[in-house]
């Protein structure tokens, strides 16, 4: 399984606010070994939403969107994720509920509060108040951090990819005398390979299979300068389902 990030607010376009909804994200959807394929940062603007929902949704198996779900005029992700589905955004039944069911009358929201896509699936927000929803495979979640994990751990087993095996081997040579075996490694083993420089650069192998990962980290501590053999080793994707793509 393969997805897509979006991330909205003009704010996070100007460096007002750091995109940590983005890396979390990305690091959630990975160990569940998902690949992100995008991250993109758009404006609150209706047809640039709805211009790369539309694209991603055609590109991708999921598209994950945050950010603009509240009833202000500058919140407009719901408009803009319906516009790219060609539905109208009309008054949620469902959501409606929930919000009276926690003591918020019609009079105590914005109406906008409770406009979805048509023949969406609501998301409650546990957190806060604007729910999100899922439109086929896009899922539109609340820009503030705790509302955004909250609403996505209430779908994450929707998420279910690859499970890869990942090991780490520090090597202490500069990263541009590693070229030539990190091109090796690629070639001759069925796995990821990044390389992280910092006072070492710690190369990180990824692969479907555990075996194959640790015969490639074998093969690089034994043609680098592995810093005493020193290997940080990590699975991810433990708790995925059956899907593999
Ligand atoms: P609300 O329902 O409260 O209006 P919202 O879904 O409309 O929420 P936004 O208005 O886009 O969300 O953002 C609310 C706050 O959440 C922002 O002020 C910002 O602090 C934070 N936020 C939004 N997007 C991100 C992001 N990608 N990463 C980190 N923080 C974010
Ligand atoms: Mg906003």
């Amino acid at each position: 399984m393969n997805a897509a990030v979006v991330t909205v607010g003009d704010e996070l376009l100007v460096g007002d606010t750091e995109n940590t909804n983005a890396t979390w994200l990305c690091d959630r959807l990975d160990a569940r070994g998902v690949r992100v394929r995008r991250v993109t940062v758009v404006p609150d603007e209706v047809a640039e939403i709805a211009r790369v929902v539309n694209e991603y949704y055609a590109e991708y198996d999921a598209v994950v969107v945050t950010g603009g779900l509240g009833p202000t005029h500058d919140d407009v992700t719901m408009e803009a994720v319906a516009a790219a589905f060609g539905r109208d955004l009309v008054e949620n039944e469902e959501a409606a509920g929930w919000l009276a069911d926690r003591g918020y009358s019609g009079g105590d929201l914005a109406a906008e509060t409770t406009h979805l896509p048509a023949d969406c699936r609501p998301l409650p927000n546990e957190a806060g108040v604007a729910p999100g929803a899922v439109v086929e495979s896009v899922y539109v979640l609340p820009g503030v951090p705790n509302e955004m994990t909250a609403m996505f751990e209430s779908v994450e087993g929707e998420f279910a990819g690859t499970r890869t095996h990942v090991v780490t081997v520090d090597v202490d040579e500069p990263e541009s005398e590693l070229l030539d075996r990190v091109a090796s490694l690629r070639e001759g083993f069925n796995v990821r390979v990044g390389s992280y420089p910092g006072e070492v650069v710690t190369v990180k192998i990824t692969a479907e299979s555990e075996a194959e990962a640790e015969r490639a980290a074998a093969w690089v501590r034994e043609h680098a300068d592995a810093v005493d053999g020193d290997v940080v080793e990590g699975e991810r994707a433990e708790s995925v389902g059956d899907e593999s793509v």
